[in-house]
């Protein structure tokens, strides 16, 4: 990055002599110019961007379908009730993704798989019971 003389002086609390503890945080040489630098130019930035969106995608994408599965099971619950039946099929039109659950408890037999405080277990053919954490009925 070229920088301008004049710009330097303006500038000059931004900059610093001390270069040997600041690197650039993708490639890891030491970076030279300004104190609040953080890469050594646009490749470096764009590398470092692109290798950390990588890395955090799926977590971000499970994420959003753990979010989608609960808002699911939260909608398919009837709130008067403490447990109330659906389908798989239903569920599974919903967009509701049966491999992604927070936890799970086997109970007499029966496994429930949660997405947070809401969960579910197999029931006869395509049903589905569904069931809300609460501390009194868990
Ligand atoms: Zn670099």
């Amino acid at each position: 990055m070229y920088i301008c003389k004049c710009l330097s002086k303006i500038n000059y609390p931004l900059y610093t002599m001390e270069t040997t503890s600041r690197i650039c945080i993708a490639c890891h040489k030491k970076l030279r110019g300004r104190a609040d630098k953080r890469y050594c130019d646009e490749r470096c930035r764009n590398a470092y961007n692109n290798n950390r969106n990588l890395l955090e995608r799926p977590i971000k994408d499970i994420n959003y379908i753990l979010r989608r599965n609960r808002k699911i099971l939260e909608n398919e619950l009837n709130k008067k009730s403490a447990q109330r039946k659906t389908t798989r099929s239903r569920l599974a039109r919903l967009g509701f993704s049966f491999t992604y659950f927070t936890h799970f408890f086997s109970i007499d037999g029966n496994t429930w798989h949660f997405t947070y405080e809401y969960g579910y277990r197999a029931g006869d053919n395509d049903e589905i019971l569904l069931v809300k954490q609460q501390d009194e009925n868990w």
